[in-house]
């Protein structure tokens, strides 16, 4: 195997590729482009499009993609060649720096809840010069921005964009007012764990269920499940481990940090950890990954499965937001300094954050809402849909010391007055003893667990970001016009640490106990995708996310649209899938059962005619009252699934999934299930959870 140092970033057109392909004149251009957003001359971009290509085809490329993040969740690419005829009536490789700045993708197939129809009927992609373009298959990927030519953005990076410039912005207020001026930009960085199961590529194929929806509609329980805990950071069997070994190489490749690998809770379920990067890159990197993850299973025979909820009854998958604010001079703000004077900046930054959650629990709800996590979010192996925030012992001791104006410890002897000197030195406590809050502080940075493994964290972070933002932007509002600062300070982090004391929660997030408390509190519990997503649309989330330029109103409306439409489109074909499969494959085979059952039962009798049948009689007494049921819960499935589709409004779509549809898709499950369980195996039509966890 070649070196890893040397195949790493071997397909990114990356600053050391740059360095080398391009004049130091042109390298030096590009950089202030890359850096400071400074706009690109046409002259130039020709220059850096022409060394682009060559070192690209040199890597086996022969097209290039303009490669986007559309609302649909997963990444947009269409191929270009570079062929360009030329006089003698063959062909040259050739590619533009107006190719490498701006496409025009047929944007029409992409949704846009409304806004092209509203504005202008194309959409363009615009080159993010802060993301590499890299080359894949015999593709040259750049990494572009999605917009209608009226400027409203088309996709996540635009909006992903905007709200780290909010937060460069305002937490650069704040550092000036700490006496920072070295920093030049503060940045937020993310590092995203990512869950996945793995499934044998025939038994997939073998199930309409996965194939159409992603996950098991149906399924017993086999005799195993993840009961032994005998899966979690196990060994690793030889196919997963030749799996995970081709899939490092290949992000290596791409220049994607992966780091970390192990098994999960499940079995057939497994991490990748990335080492985190700044939040553009890690968003980009996280779309490849998952496309990666799935090519390079295909190569091994198998599927690698992002959705939520793969298989009832073991784990579901998730991903893990770490996230963390620096500046460009290599400060972590949410780390706990060694002067008192740092740790009041670290304590405003942290009062900015949990300010932040709480305010905007809802924002940060809503960026996780998909048909897929409803299944994983609250169900005892997942974050409940309520969030709080973790900041363990000593910082939460910390907080209530402040609240109270008393000392922090018993060896502290003066009251925790925020005059910057006399703020006490506290360790760094980086143990992180709580896996079940959704948003845990780390010791440096916070983890954001209530992703699902198929969101795009873009969403996320642009909320996180937007949320932290506005925080930082009233904070700073506050303190520039202070005639005492230090005073102003203090007032300012225990006024934060009062009024958000309920979003703080360092218990067992899993228990229901915690529920009850939390709606106490007055915490939000939006339980599902259509109780969350609608208040998307309040006022207050429309005049933060619009006065910090992160969202206009048109583009917050065609979210909340598609979002719900995405959801409601979902849940149909789920429910389809459902009734398809009882109709041709469930229900075919438990007749089949009982034929054979009756005709066995019929033979005996003729060769005896007293004989007591007594196991064909309660098998068939059984197995056809099942499917009696089975037949009646599908055709009341049918029926609601009818009306559903009937349904034009998204958000009463959506909601009459929820009343109507969710409970009827699980009463049917459980009477297929049970038949399952008496039907014999090889009439069973489908491979069942045993095959499907336990043969990869
Ligand atoms: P675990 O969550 O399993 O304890 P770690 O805390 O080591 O593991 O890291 C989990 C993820 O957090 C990794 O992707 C890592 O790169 C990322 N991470 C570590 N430090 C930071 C930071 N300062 N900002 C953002 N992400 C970070
Ligand atoms: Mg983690």
């Amino acid at each position: 195997m070649e070196k890893v140092t040397e195949i790493f970033g071997s397909m990114v057109f990356d600053d050391l590729t740059m360095k080398a392909n391009l004049s130091s004149d042109t390298y030096i251009k590009l950089k202030k482009t890359i850096d400071e957003g400074a706009p690109l001359d046409l002259s130039v971009a020709n220059v850096v499009a022409e060394a682009m290509k060559d070192w690209a085809i040199e890597k086996g490329a022969t097209h290039f993609t303009h490669w986007f993040q559309p609302l649909t969740g997963v990444t947009a690419e269409k191929h270009d060649s570079f062929i360009s005829p030329s006089n003698d009536g063959r062909v040259v490789m050739e590619f533009s720096g107006k190719e490498l700045i701006k496409g025009e993708p047929d944007a029409s197939s992409f949704p846009s809840g409304g806004i092209r129809a509203t504005f202008e009927a194309r959409g363009y992609t615009a080159w993010d010069p802060t993301s590499y373009a890299f080359v894949k298959g015999k593709t040259l990927y750049i990494p572009t921005a999605f917009c209608s030519y009226s400027g409203e953005a088309l996709d996540k990076k635009t909006p992903l964009l905007r709200s780290m410039e909010a937060l460069n912005k305002q937490a650069l207020r704040i550092l000036r007012l700490f006496g920072n001026e070295d920093a030049k930009a503060v940045r937020t960085s993310v590092g995203a764990e990512q869950e996945y199961f793995l499934v044998d590529k025939d038994l997939y194929a073998a199930r309409k269920d996965l194939v159409f929806t992603g996950r098991t509609l149906f399924g017993a329980m086999p005799p195993k499940g993840q009961e032994m805990d005998d899966h979690y950071f196990g060994a690793i069997n030889s196919r997963v481990a030749a799996y995970m070994e081709d899939l490092d190489t290949e992000l290596w490749k791409l220049g994607i940090f992966s780091k970390t690998k192990h098994n999960e809770v499940a079995p057939a379920q497994h991490e990748l950890a990335p080492i985190y990067t700044s939040t553009n890159l890690a968003t980009d990197q996280n779309q490849l990954t998952m496309d990666v993850m799935q090519k390079v299973a295909e190569k091994h025979d198998l599927v690698c499965l992002l959705h939520e909820k793969p298989y009832a009854g073991v784990n579901g998958s998730g991903k893990h937001n770490n996230w963390s604010i620096s500046t460009d001079t290599g400060v972590n703000l949410l780390s706990p300094g060694d002067t008192p004077y740092e740790n009041a900046q670290f304590l405003i930054f942290l009062c900015a954050v949990i300010k932040a959650v709480d305010d905007y629990q809802d924002l940060l709800r809503i960026a996780v809402a998909t048909a897929g996590n409803d299944n994983r979010l609250g169900a005892n192996e997942a974050p409940p849909a309520v969030v709080s925030m973790f900041l363990g012992d000593e910082l939460t001791a910390i907080m209530d010391a402040i609240i109270e104006e008393r000392p922090y410890s018993a060896s502290e002897k003066q009251t925790m007055k925020l005059g910057v000197d006399v703020l006490p030195k506290f360790a760094k406590d980086n143990t992180d003893r709580n896996r079940t809050s959704p948003f845990a502080f780390t010791g440096n940075k916070f983890e954001f667990r209530m992703l699902g493994s198929a969101n795009s964290i873009a969403c996320t972070n642009i909320m996180l970001n937007s949320a932290v933002a506005e925080s930082l932007r009233i904070y700073a509002d506050r303190l520039e016009g202070a005639e005492d600062f230090e005073a102003a300070l203090h007032d300012l982090i225990k006024k934060t640490f009062s009024e958000h004391r309920r979003i703080i929660f360092n218990g067992n997030g899993y228990d229901d106990e915690w529920i009850k408390e939390a709606e106490s509190r007055g915490l939000l519990n939006y339980r599902t995708t259509p109780d969350a997503l609608p208040h998307l649309l309040d006022e207050k989330n429309v005049t933060m996310l619009t006065n910090l330029g992160v969202y206009s109103e048109v583009e917050l409306r065609s979210r909340c649209e598609i979002l719900l439409e995405n959801y409601y489109k979902t849940m149909l074909i789920e429910a389809r899938t459902m009734t398809d499969m009882v109709d041709k494959q469930i229900l075919p085979a438990v007749e089949s059962y009982l034929g054979d059952l009756a005709a066995t039962a019929n033979a005996k009798r003729q060769f005896n005619p007293d004989l007591k049948l007594s196991h064909e009689n309660r098998l068939i007494t059984k197995l056809s009252e099942c499917a009696d049921m089975i037949d009646q819960r599908n055709l009341e499935l049918q029926e609601v699934t009818k009306k559903a589709e009937s349904i034009a409004d998204a958000v009463e779509g959506s909601c009459y999934i929820r009343d109507n549809i969710l409970d009827k898709m699980a009463a049917l499950r459980e009477v297929c299930d049970e038949a399952e369980t008496m039907t014999a195996e090889e009439y069973w039509p489908i491979p069942n959870y045993g095959y499907l966890l336990f043969l990869v």
